[in-house]
């Protein structure tokens, strides 16, 4: 793939657009051959100096490398089958820190597991609704959701939607509602375990009504440590934390894993720290790749191979009420999403942690 195309469409089109405008710009200081002759010249020097500011790529550059690279990852990838676990696995993804990409790796591994012909529910449990607007779920004020579930009595059944997207894909929505369920749980009974609860009856259900079996559950978190975190880490067997490759990113993961040992303590002894996924990586500076390998050195087992790079689709797709992997799949990150989902379906569930079966027995 040449820029050399590019130019030359640059050039042709030069004197229809650009010299158009030239005109208009000039108005009526147009009047005569000579002034009409130094606007030509001007153009030819203006046209000139552009082309000469595209820089030529032939097919050795870094970017068409890329390019022929991505298309061979396409091809593996779309090819390729992801295996069903043998129970349900539900994740917890999480990490107090705000903006790392929890929302965006629950909804896109979530989208690229549906994709590839798994059932999957995404629980917004995160005020912000973002991953509802990422799967293009109604979330407005009013809407059946997280909320009712958690303090309305209603069920997941009773709220759960199904993405444009794609028909396997599920989604219990999160509205503004959820805000203050973090103060109204606090007086409530089995204020940690709502969730848990809710989860299992949902499981139960579907199993009794003949339904496909959920495979795999994402529950996307606030960030925070509060109850509907809490709620979140005992509903579910494994947490996955998303990691930005960037300076602080170490920073409160102490106490992340400290509350997740609380947890185990108290709540839930099947919570483990399954997968840690680097996130928003630009690999062409020395700081990602120190942070990268700072928490491989500290997380070997638990951090994924698949880095997600920094990419402007991805962080475009939620503005079309869309994952990465629907708004644009042969892009680099929606490549690197899909390689994570297949990468977490090639792992075993860790055998420390129990997921809850078929008929919602953990
Ligand atoms: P919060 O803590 O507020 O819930 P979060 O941890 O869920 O945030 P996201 O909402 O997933 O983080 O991401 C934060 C912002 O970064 C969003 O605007 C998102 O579109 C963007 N973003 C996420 N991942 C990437 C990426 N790989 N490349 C570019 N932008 C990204
Ligand atoms: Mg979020």
């Amino acid at each position: 793939m040449r820029l050399f195309h590019v130019k030359r469409a640059v050039e042709e089109a030069r004197p229809r657009t650009l010299g158009r405008h030239q005109n208009r710009r000039v108005g009526t200081h147009v009047t005569d051959a000579r002034s009409a002759g130094e606007d030509s010249l001007d153009d030819m020097a203006r046209r000139t100096a552009l082309l000469d500011s595209i820089p030529d790529v032939d097919l050795d550059t870094p970017l068409a490398a890329q390019v022929a690279t991505d298309a061979r990852r396409h091809a593996v990838i779309s090819g390729s089958s992801f295996a069903r676990p043998t129970q349900t696995r539900v994740f917890t993804v999480a990490n107090q820190k705000g903006g790392v990409g929890k929302t965006t790796t629950a909804v896109n591994i979530a989208a690229a597991m549906a994709r590839a012909g798994l059932t999957v529910l995404v629980i917004d449990n995160d005020p912000q609704g973002n991953a509802s607007t990422a799967l293009g779920i109604e979330h407005g004020s009013g809407t059946p959701s997280t909320y009712d579930v958690l303090l309305g009595g209603s069920t997941i059944s009773d709220v759960v939607q199904v993405s444009p997207a794609n028909d396997n894909l599920l989604c219990v929505p999160s509205t503004i509602d959820l805000s203050g369920a973090e103060i109204e749980l606090v007086s409530v009974d089995s204020r940690e375990t709502r969730l848990r609860e809710a989860l299992r009856a949902y499981l139960v259900e579907r199993s009794r009504s003949g339904l496909p079996r959920v495979d795999y559950i994402f529950i996307d978190c606030p960030p925070s440590l509060g109850l509907l975190t809490v709620n979140a880490f005992s509903a579910a067997a494994e947490v996955l934390i998303p990691i930005q490759t960037e300076y602080y990113a170490l920073e409160g993961l102490s106490q992340l894993l400290k509350n997740i040992e609380l947890i185990r303590a108290h709540l839930n002894p099947a919570l483990t720290v399954s997968t840690i996924l680097l996130t928003m990586s630009d690999t062409r500076t020395n700081l990602a790749r120190e942070v990268a390998s700072e928490v491989r050195e500290h997380f070997a087992e638990q951090t994924l191979r698949t880095v997600i790079p920094r990419s402007v689709r991805i962080s475009e797709a939620p503005s079309y009420g869309q994952t990465v992997i629907g708004y644009d799949p042969s892009s680099s990150g929606a490549l690197a999403y899909a390689e994570a989902a297949r990468e977490i379906t090639r792992r075993d569930a860790p055998s420390s942690t129990t997921t809850t079966n078929q008929d919602g027995q953990v």
